[in-house]
């Protein structure tokens, strides 16, 4: 049986209380929400902060308000998201995402924050330590050497949240907090190309809020290949996001791609299909275009080239089901597959 670490817990009431605690323990200390990925990590030796600080209790964190945009408290689990109807009905690609993380038991402890921060991720990593040891560790974590490509100076673990690429697309902002004051970025602002250093979020900040714009005429979806329908992370998300004229002409598009990179990748699709129609042949020069961004390395799931060719094909799903195709046949098949 895999044991924790011993820490310390604190449990504030307040954001402000929660900053003053990260600021005072420094390094050391971790925030944890829901747990979920945090507590199997420490499990396995991956993080061992010496102070726990919960945000379970914290005043604030689940607030949602439906005005101007949409602003949903990090606080907030994935089923309260998905609960949101405001959600299912104008923001699709953020609902799709949410639905498709792990189980339901664990969408009803995990969170929005927790999902936006999670620990990228690796098959050389996610073990336990008697078998990192075996392999003498790498970059990540203990050891010296990336065992994905030793010639590596940066960590290539993967970005793996689902939430993420379907808010960039929908064009997501985030409230990061500490005890310096408070600043927005826009969440794809937030990640960084580094498997290790993969937020730009400094360890004193608390992310409290996701705010999304109100989204006038656009349609989204969110596309996920995994190797179990029931759950599994991602080897792929491709979130996608159209505003079109009522001719159908497209004024405003974002593709985003999940898990084939250490952060999400905002690709040069959207700009590509933005005055024309989705047309079988726009959509296909949308695929290529997203399949030559992707840089699936050999760290996860399924057979890395397969999954590059893949690319194309879920971009053009997206696209189809954007433009009314009828896609259930081919959602279902994929959510049922073991593949
Ligand atoms: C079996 C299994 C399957 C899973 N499948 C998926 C999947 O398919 N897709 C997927 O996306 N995830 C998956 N997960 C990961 C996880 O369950 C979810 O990502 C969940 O949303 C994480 O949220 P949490 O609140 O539990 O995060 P925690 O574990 O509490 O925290 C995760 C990280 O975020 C940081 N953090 C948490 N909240 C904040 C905040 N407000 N501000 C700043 N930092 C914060 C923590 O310090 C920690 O580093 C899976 C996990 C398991 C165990
Ligand atoms: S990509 Fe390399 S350094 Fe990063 S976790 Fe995997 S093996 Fe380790």
């Amino acid at each position: 049986m895999m044991r924790l670490p011993w820490f310390k817990y604190h449990a504030p009431r307040s954001v402000a209380e929660a900053a003053r605690i990260l600021a005072a323990e420094g390094s050391q200390a971790m925030l944890i929400a829901g747990g979920t990925d945090l507590l199997p990590n420490m499990k396995r030796r991956h993080q061992s902060p010496a102070t726990l600080v919960s945000l379970r209790q914290v005043e604030g964190l689940k607030r949602t308000a439906n005005g101007s945009g949409l602003r949903l408290g990090a606080g907030l689990t994935l089923t309260e998201v998905l609960n949101t109807a405001v959600v299912r009905g104008k923001y699709l690609a953020l609902w799709q995402a949410a639905a498709q993380v792990a189980t339901p038991h664990l969408r009803n402890m995990g969170t929005l924050g927790g999902n936006l921060c999670l620990d990228t991720r690796c098959s050389y990593y996610n073990q336990n330590e008697d078998w990192r040891r075996a392999i003498d560790f790498c970059m990540k974590k203990d050891g010296e050497i990336c065992w994905v490509a030793t010639g590596s100076k940066r960590c290539l673990a993967v970005s793996s949240t689902d939430t993420a690429p379907a808010l960039i697309a929908l064009g997501a902002k985030v409230e990061l907090v500490s005890t310096a004051g408070e600043r927005e970025v826009s969440l794809a602002d937030l990640y960084k190309n580094d498997g290790m250093d993969y937020l730009s979020r400094r360890a004193d900040e608390i992310l409290t809020e996701v705010s999304l714009p109100k989204l006038e005429g656009w349609k989204s979806t969110y596309w996920k290949l995994r190797r179990r329908g029931s759950f599994d992370f991602p080897v792929l998300g491709v979130a996608a996001a159209v505003r079109a004229a009522p001719d159908g002409t497209v004024e405003e598009a974002r593709v985003v791609l999940g898990a084939v990179s250490s952060r999400p990748i905002v690709t040069k699709a959207g700009d590509l299909l933005v005055g024309r129609k989705l047309t079988d042949e726009a959509i296909a020069e949308a695929g290529e275009k997203c399949s030559s961004a992707a840089k699936p390395m050999d760290n996860t799931d399924l057979d890395l080239y397969w999954r590059r060719d893949v690319v194309s094909a879920f971009v053009g799903y997206a696209l189809r089901e954007i433009r009314g195709d009828d896609m259930r046949a081919i959602r279902m098949r994929i959510a049922r597959q073991v593949l």
